[in-house]
């Protein structure tokens, strides 16, 4: 049995949950699969940074450059130990998931792969971890494929294993949890399926890091990213994991300072990981808020986390499909998060999220980057509501009346 969070001693850590909406009701902050709030203790760590140490980081031999330069290291450090990662060396500051999947793609893509090779992604991607492999697609004439999802927005084993055998990928590409559907997959089951048809693996765990623990060594996956704003740290960080052999013998992909170790009129020598793919100066103080955020999480505990958002996610879920003209975008509740789309029948996703803006309540409509998965459903736009660890019960309830509401207005 693990004990619960204790939701309302989290929620005076984040100082925003306190503020009103334009409608004059008290914010409801559903739109956490898009990005979280952040907590007084890395308001705080950025702040201290500026205010007290900050400098450029590696080349200065002062006093700030060198706290500054330990506090990064320091977030680093606390970003291995929160994936398990085996070494710091495997751990690369990015400016996002977007960033880090198009560091791996111009990186150990341009390197690996060619014309008629295939990269097997996932119907239910994020734009993130398709468009670059289409990028790739239209540099090396590689073939991107997709696994489709079936009549209950899932994705069996036998069906990965199919298109794994069918296509044979280079690249076995694929979210650890749906930012649409919700679904969370089996990374470290399909990492073994995809090794074992000789893939290289790439999990994108933007919505798996926010929610349970990961262990990198376990996963066993090849390359791992993950945002800094969607796990309660700052924007303009994310983090890529790569196996250290892999980036060892992957080329760097920006170049400038930091990523070399000589440069003369004829070339350069790249620096040894991580700096190599860390070229310019780095996001500083993003780290250090980013490492407040990590160790935040850890200390409630993802365990609790997780089930957390379960159970929240479990009631908007079953409160959803019980309104008559709503339909749950995604597979039932066990299969989930705390993540919910859903469409109401004859009402746009904009006019839903727009009048439950108006109750106080911030869920996202549109496609949320994921435009193949909702071609491959039939519809354009759905609404999403996904809740995080400083949700409450009665937050769900407050928004499941809205959504009747909503339907008993525009039905
Ligand atoms: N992948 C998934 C599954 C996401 O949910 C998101 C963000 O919504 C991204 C990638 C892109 O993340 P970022 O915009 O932080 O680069």
């Amino acid at each position: 049995m693990i004990a619960p969070l204790e939701v309302e001693a989290i929620r005076r850590d984040f100082p925003v949950l306190e503020r009103d909406t334009d409608s004059g009701h008290r914010l409801v902050y559903f739109d956490n699969a898009a990005s979280t709030q952040r907590p007084v203790a890395v308001i705080e760590a950025m702040n201290d940074c500026y205010r007290h140490y900050y400098s450029n980081v590696h080349r200065g031999i002062h006093t700030l450059s060198e706290e500054s330069t330990r506090a990064y290291e320091a977030a680093r450090q606390i970003t291995a130990d929160f994936l398990n990662a085996a070494s710091t060396r495997e751990v690369i500051f990015a400016a996002g998931t977007t960033a880090a999947i198009n560091t791996v793609a111009r990186s150990w893509g341009d390197a690996n792969i060619g014309k008629g090779d295939v990269i097997l992604l996932l119907i239910s991607e994020h734009h993130a971890n398709i468009v670059p492999w289409h990028q790739l697609a239209e540099r090396t004439g590689c073939v991107v494929k997709f696994v489709p999802i079936d009549d209950e927005f899932l994705i069996r084993d036998e069906v990965i294993t199919k298109h794994l055998a069918e296509h044979q990928p280079k690249l076995f590409a694929f979210g650890a949890a749906s930012n649409t559907l919700g679904t969370e997959y089996p990374v470290q089951r399909w990492t073994q399926m995809g090794h074992d048809a000789g893939a290289t693996v790439l999990v994108d765990a933007a919505q798996a890091a926010p929610h349970w623990a990961i262990d990198v060594q376990a996963w066993d996956a090849d390359f791992v990213v993950f945002s800094g704003h969607k796990v309660c740290g700052p924007t303009g960080i994310g983090v890529l994991y790569g196996k250290e052999a892999l980036l060892e013998a992957a080329p760097p992909f920006l170049g400038g300072g930091g990523m070399i170790s000589r440069v003369t009129v004829d070339g350069f020598t790249t620096h040894e990981l991580p700096e190599k793919f860390e070229a310019g100066t780095p996001p500083i103080v993003e780290a250090v808020g980013l490492g407040a955020a990590l160790t935040y999480l850890q200390n409630l505990g993802m365990d609790r986390i997780h089930q957390h958002e379960q159970r929240l996610g479990t009631r908007c879920d079953q409160g959803l499909r019980e309104i008559e003209g709503v339909r749950v975008i995604g597979p039932q509740p066990e299969h989930k998060g705390g993540i919910n789309s859903f469409v109401i029948q004859g009402v746009h996703s904009h006019d839903v999220s727009q009048f439950l803006d108006g109750r106080g309540v911030a869920v996202r409509a549109g496609h949320h980057c994921t435009m193949p998965l909702h071609d491959a459903l039939g519809v354009t736009a759905t609404a999403r509501a996904s809740c995080y660890l400083y949700n409450t019960e009665d937050e769900v309830d407050v928004f499941l009346q809205a959504v009747r509401d909503v339907r008993a207005k525009f039905a």
